[in-house]
């Protein structure tokens, strides 16, 4: 069966868990949702809390019926649903995650097994791109002969022209598209251009590494808060715009993107503006993939320990390096 529920009134006569699925995806599709039962799972009030849903905390009556467009006892009554297709190109910015494919989004997969060009660069996962379809195109924009990189205007002109002649194009990125991902530019150029553009974000590196190195960016008790910078130009460039002596009295986690090369200048600035010279630190390289590697030491010793670490590799400073150690 295949249904558009956009805009239509649906009853769901159930509050089990398999009506919370349910709900969820007739949500996710537009349709407005009403579940009607005299007891429903936290999910479903929670949603019901929200506004996302009405709960009607009763048993079902006929006159009910009158009210909805479709009813549902289940699951079991809806399949798979689809959007109506635009038949116009498009671009999809997806957030690919910190490499394992496993941590790509349902909804970026989704967008993958739809697309017909995939734009896509070193860090995304690019384990996914075995599962796509033969016919795809697919652009490595981290590569062009002669080893120099595709400028930013290059890459928004591909997605333009791709999408105007009518391809459903994925931008496939690491991490989330919108952590130093460019993905604003992009956004901004297709907009501009009067292309069709969407976002799906990504499971963060800014986070994921840490975790994948043992590491939780917040604790309880330990700090309540995380702030994450770029350690592409180091401290003291003109282009820096971090206040170092700020971050440094934070109290905050810090973690270091981009930031191998610069590692042991940033630590420096830190140290000079105030924070322990003692401070544990951790820089996890490769984090999710087979080849992830984790050094540990402090904000003094680390940048000698991760001398031999190359990129990607996230940096973070504070106690909770060793919180669950
Ligand atoms: N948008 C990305 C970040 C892009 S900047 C995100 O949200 O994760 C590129 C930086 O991300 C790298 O220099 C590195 O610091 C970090 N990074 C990305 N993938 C990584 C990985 N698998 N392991 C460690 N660091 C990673």
């Amino acid at each position: 069966m295949e249904l558009t529920v956009t805009g239509r009134r649906a009853l769901i006569a159930a509050g089990d868990a398999s009506a919370a699925a349910l709900a969820a995806r007739l949500l996710d599709e537009g349709a407005t949702v009403t579940v009607i039962a005299p007891e429903v799972t936290a999910t479903i009030q929670d949603l019901a809390e929200r506004g996302l849903l009405t709960w009607a905390a009763r048993p079902i009556a006929t006159s009910d019926l009158a009210d909805a467009d479709l009813v549902l006892t289940g699951s079991a009554g809806l399949e798979r649903t689809r959007r109506s297709p635009s038949g116009t190109g498009s671009v999809v910015l997806v957030g690919g995650g910190p490499g394992d494919p496993a941590l790509l989004t349902v909804a970026g997969r989704e967008a993958l097994e739809a697309a017909d060009v995939v734009v896509t660069d070193r860090l995304a996962p690019l384990a996914t791109l075995a599962d796509l379809r033969p016919d795809v195109e697919i652009v490595d924009v981290a590569k062009v002969p002669g080893g120099r990189s595709t400028s930013q205007q290059e890459i928004n002109e591909l997605l333009i022209a791709r999408a105007r002649a009518g391809r459903a194009v994925v931008r496939l990125k690491g991490g989330d598209p919108f952590v130093f991902g460019r993905g604003g530019e992009e956004v901004e150029a297709c907009a501009a251009a009067g292309v069709s553009v969407r976002v799906i974000p990504g499971v963060t590196s800014a986070i994921a590494a840490a975790a994948a190195g043992g590491i939780p960016v917040t604790h309880r008790g330990v700090t309540q808060g995380f702030t994450v910078i770029s350690g592409h130009v180091p401290p003291g460039h003109p282009d820096s715009t971090i206040d170092y002596p700020a971050l440094a009295k934070a109290g905050t986690t810090i973690v270091v993107l981009m930031g191998v090369r610069t590692l042991g200048a940033v630590c420096a600035a830190l140290i000079e503006g105030g924070l322990d010279p003692a401070t544990p630190a951790a820089a996890v390289a490769d984090a999710t993939l087979p080849s992830q590697r984790v050094v540990r030491g402090t904000v003094s010793t680390i940048d000698a320990e991760a001398a031999d670490l190359r990129p990607p590799a996230v940096a973070v400073i504070g106690p909770v390096v060793e919180a669950l150690t």
